[in-house]
């Protein structure tokens, strides 16, 4: 058996969209799963649509992701040029072949003609499309408009003594379509650049595409597509249309309700490995719903036939405890590093030892990156304030300020404090107060790390040392 091969093909405009970078994570997964080729395409033959570096700012973003290519503009490959807007010669080619078949026609319509048709279909109450009227001229009229230079696209003809169109969709079955509802689809324009239509279907033949995987939002133009195969006499190839990216309240994912480009993602420090596991759930799952997997187990354990047909929610808080598992599995070494440019300048200065203590005692706090920024501060700033008035409110309880006195006294006596008498420092303030528990470890955590639910308090201990956790408890207590 031949090896699949298939593609990605963005339109370059300007920022990969997450629902792009899902497409892309779904054939790159097949296609490893399968020991087939991913080939990145750049579909930009609407020029209007150009937009200067977005090709190599998808690139890299796709870089970032690791999703990575076999072939492509970057890449290199044998099926090339890879770039549509270089390939026009192929298109003119089949352009042409259609029109001498006669499976397309010259249209002459003028853009006034075509809205001036919509207009009175949509008083009429029927769908907008385009009602043939130049697949009705004859060879004669044909040749006199070109003679008069008259502009005009050329159209495919939909075959309306087929009743209805069938694909066969690997994610959503048997999908039918009436001819009757179908377009004359435009295949080249009027100013020599296909549609996407006709370089779509030109280009998957060409590189040998097996499967088209992309989203759903292409399916309507799927039997355009089938159409166009069969009357270039070229194998169909399988396709998998992936269901719909939706925002929580059901609608369908925009701008309007948070990010949707992927370097939005890389800006605002989430971790490429757990925007591609979260991105991979986007409507696809094993059958043991299982949520945390490596990128090899993503290759390993992939198919188009576990993908679902359902719109799959964009869950922004799935995606950030997502991203909180990943930051802690990170190993203090490789963390520091990801960490460095969210760094306040207070921590450079900071030995590299000490601040991998920091780092692994604040790595389950972290939900991006940037958090460092604030988490840091208890750590680098020379006099850290207790911001919550709830929990400062809490220290001033008459137990909590017995805890404190206590503490002072005894662990002025400690030539050092650390992890290692810590605990029998406060064993001695238990006996010596009486309080035990709660209250008298909340009010202590409080003070020193100046959170209720954070760090380990021993090991802020270890950090600060004597001097520093002395000053914190010393800052709450009311009368010294
Ligand atoms: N250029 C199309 C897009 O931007 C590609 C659609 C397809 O994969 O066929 O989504």
């Amino acid at each position: 058996m031949s090896e699949n091969r298939v593609r990605f093909a963005p339109s370059p405009t300007g920022f990969l969209h997450v629902g792009g970078l899902r497409t892309a994570l779904f054939n790159y997964l097949f296609a490893s799963s399968t020991g087939g080729k991913t080939i990145l395409r750049i579909e930009d033959t609407d020029q209007n649509r150009k937009v200067e570096g977005a090709v190599e700012n998808l690139i890299e973003s796709l870089a970032w992701a690791g999703i990575e290519f076999d072939e492509g503009p970057h890449a290199g490959g044998g099926f090339g040029p890879y770039i549509q807007s270089e390939r026009l010669e192929y298109y003119k080619k089949y352009s042409d072949q259609l029109l001498d078949q006669k499976d397309a026609y010259r249209c002459f319509c003028t853009e006034d003609e075509l809205k001036e048709m919509r207009e009175q279909q949509l008083a009429r109450k029927e769908d907008t499309r385009y009602d043939g009227r130049c697949r009705r001229l004859s060879e004669e009229e044909v040749s006199n408009k070109l003679e008069k230079g008259l502009p005009h696209v050329v159209r495919m003809k939909i075959n309306h003594s087929k009743k209805e169109y069938i694909v066969d969709d690997i994610v959503r079955g048997e999908v039918r379509f009436r001819s009757d509802q179908i377009d004359d689809q435009v295949l080249m324009k009027s100013d020599g650049f296909p549609t996407y239509h006709l370089a779509n279907v030109v280009d998957d033949h060409m590189m040998e595409i097996t499967h088209v995987i992309r989203g759903e939002e292409w399916l309507p133009s799927t039997p355009k597509h089938i159409q166009l195969y069969e009357y270039l006499g070229w194998q169909v190839p399988k396709f998998a249309h992936l269901p719909l990216l939706l925002n929580p309240d059901k609608s369908k994912l925009s701008k309007r309700q948070g990010d949707v480009a992927t370097e939005d993602y890389k800006s605002k420090g989430f971790l490429p490995e757990a925007l591609i596991n979260f991105v991979a759930l986007l409507g696809w799952n094993t059958a043991d719903d299982q949520e945390i997997f490596t990128a090899d187990e993503l290759k390993e354990k992939f198919t188009l036939e576990r993908v679902g047909k359902a719109g799959a929610v964009f869950d922004l808080d799935k995606l950030k405890w997502m991203n909180q598992q990943y930051i802690r599995q990170k190993q203090s070494t490789e963390l520091a590093a990801l960490l460095n440019p969210y760094l306040p300048s207070e921590a450079r200065t900071i030995s590299e030892d000490q601040l991998f203590r920091i780092i692994e005692a604040l790595k389950d706090y972290l939900v991006v990156l940037p958090d460092i920024a604030e988490k840091i501060s208890l750590f680098t700033s020379d006099n850290p304030e207790l911001q919550d008035l709830a929990l400062a409110e809490q220290l001033k309880s008459e137990t909590a300020q017995q805890v404190f006195s206590s503490f002072i006294s005894n662990a002025e006596k400690e030539e050092k404090l650390s992890s290692e008498n810590f605990g029998q420092v406060m064993k001695t303030v238990q006996k010596e107060t009486g309080i035990k528990g709660k209250n008298l470890w909340i009010p202590m955590r409080i003070a020193i790390t100046l959170m209720e639910h954070g760090p380990d308090l021993s090991t802020v201990v270890d950090i600060f040392g004597k001097e520093k956790c002395l000053q914190m408890v010393r800052k709450v207590l009311i009368n010294p």
